[in-house]
C-alpha cells in the first residue's frame, strides 16, 4: 500500500498555501508524516548584481531573509504547536527549482501546494509556481485550490 512518509508543504504566506497547509498538516498526521515547511524567497535574475555590484544588494539581502526566517518562525509557533514532526526551510531562489530540489533532497513523497499564491507583480513576471513544480517534482504533488 502506498503511504507517504515526508511532506513537502510549500508556503509563501499567501491566503491559498495558508489554506493548502491544512491538508499538509492532517495528512501529515493521518501518516505520522515528517512535514517540511518549504519558504522559497523569489531572487530574480536580474536582481542578482548584473546591472549594478553586488555589494549594493548585501544588506537588502540579508534584512530580506531575516524578516522571512521571522515570519517562518511566528508562522510555525502558530500552527504547529503540538506537531512535532517538521523542519522548517527558508531557500533563496526560483521558487519552484528550489521546491522540486529540496523534496527530491529529502526524499518527500508528497508536495502540497496551494494553486495559487501571492498575487500581482510577482505573479505576472514569473507565472505560475504551483503548474510548474507539478511539470518538474518526481513525486505526486496535491494542489489545493481556495474554497
Ligand atoms: P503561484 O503558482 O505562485 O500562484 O503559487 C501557488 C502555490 O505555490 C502557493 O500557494 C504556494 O503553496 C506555492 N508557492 C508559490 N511561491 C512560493 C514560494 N516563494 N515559496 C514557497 N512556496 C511557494
Amino acid at each position: 500500500m502506498k503511504t507517504f512518509s515526508t511532506i513537502l508543504f510549500a508556503y509563501d504566506f499567501s491566503e491559498g498555501s495558508n489554506n493548502a497547509f491544512d491538508y499538509a498538516l492532517s495528512l501529515a498526521n493521518q501518516y505520522s508524516a515528517k512535514l517540511l515547511i518549504v519558504h522559497v524567497i523569489n531572487e530574480p535574475v536580474d536582481l542578482r548584481g548584473f546591472y549594478v555590484p553586488h555589494i549594493s544588494f548585501e544588506n537588502l539581502e540579508k534584512e530580506i531573509a531575516e524578516g522571512a526566517e521571522q515570519m517562518m518562525e511566528r508562522f510555525c509557533k502558530e500552527n504547529l504547536s503540538g506537531f512535532e514532526r517538521f523542519e522548517k526551510y527558508v531557500i533563496t531562489g526560483v521558487p519552484y527549482e528550489e521546491i522540486v530540489r529540496k523534496a527530491d533532497e529529502s526524499a518527500a513523497d508528497l508536495i502540497i501546494m496551494g494553486t495559487h499564491g501571492r498575487k500581482g507583480v510577482d505573479h505576472l513576471l514569473f507565472g505560475s509556481t504551483a503548474e510548474r513544480v507539478v511539470r518538474n517534482a518526481h513525486c505526486p504533488v496535491m494542489t489545493v485550490r481556495l474554497p
